[in-house]
């Protein structure tokens, strides 16, 4: 089994030391692992959100100690970096400094409001949550045909604190899906979501549903800020993977997608 989304305190926000991590995964006996800690945010520096600029180069030398360090596990230098409309240029540079096998893009912002944050939890009463959700959307949408990233990462985050509009979202969620096949890119399945007010995985049973239907591939993340979470609740993955008709899940190398099979 794989874990291709595990964070670093790097981020400020979690815990742990990035060896304690593997040490978690290979006690549940996965082949392979991946952090994807947050890449330094482009619209202000926050020390409680993402590591700073100056981290970065310290952060993939790390990876690259961890790989000597346990060679019984396959360990992938990733990243989980933000999606900002306008601000693609200059995503596209940042990334292009550094070599990772993966890039999860990922909204966590909209209109500069981090929309998962705890902290934050009041902008929901002021919103209408429908247009909400058509704006999440949208956003997630154009970040997976912005061409940056490989993987779209909790493709439903916007339900997180379990806000949920009145009308239906049928036709929203199969725009993004249509998007996201067009683009080629993977989506996650993130179990973190089950940790969350909203007790269940991104994507919904739902929309992976429609995900498995148009042929978009799937890795696996646990979002682990802890090392207990690495590989959390992935038997519950697995089985709604297998279930709404996955066989095989995406890996990577340098940003080339290959697959493996679930067992
Ligand atoms: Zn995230
Ligand atoms: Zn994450």
């Amino acid at each position: 089994m794989i874990d291709y989304h595990i964070h670093t305190t790097r981020c400020g926000h979690a815990q742990g030391s990035m060896a304690d991590y593997i040490k978690r995964a290979q006690e549940l006996l996965f082949l392979e692992v991946g952090f994807a800690d947050h890449l330094p945010l482009l619209i202000r520096e926050d020390p409680t959100l993402t590591m700073s600029i100056n981290e970065l180069a310290g952060y993939i030398e790390a990876v690259e100690v961890l790989k000597r360090d346990f060679p019984g596990i396959t360990i992938k230098t990733g990243i989980e970096a933000d999606y900002f409309p306008g601000m693609e240029g200059y995503t596209k540079r940042l990334l292009d400094q550094h070599e990772f096998d993966y890039v999860i893009g990922s909204v966590h912002f909209i209109d500069g409001w981090g929309f998962d944050d705890s902290r934050h939890i009041e902008g929901y009463e002021t919103r209408d949550i429908y247009d909400l959700y058509a704006n999440y959307f949208e956003m997630v949408a154009s970040s997976a045909s912005s061409g940056l990233f490989d993987i779209i990462g909790h493709l439903d985050l916007i339900k997180k604190y379990n806000f949920r509009p009145k009308k239906d979202i049928t036709s929203m969620v199969e725009d993004v899906v249509l998007e996201i096949k067009g683009a080629g890119v993977c989506i996650e399945i993130n179990t973190a979501g089950l940790r969350k007010p909203v007790g269940e995985m991104y994507p919904s049973d739902e929309i992976l549903k429609l995900c498995a239907r148009a042929g978009i591939p799937i890795t696996l993340g646990s979002d682990a800020h802890n090392p207990e979470q690495v590989g959390m609740d992935f038997n519950l993955a697995l089985a709604l993977a297998s279930r709404v008709g996955y066989s095989q899940i995406a890996v990577f190398k340098k940003r080339r997608r290959d697959f493996i099979e679930i067992r």
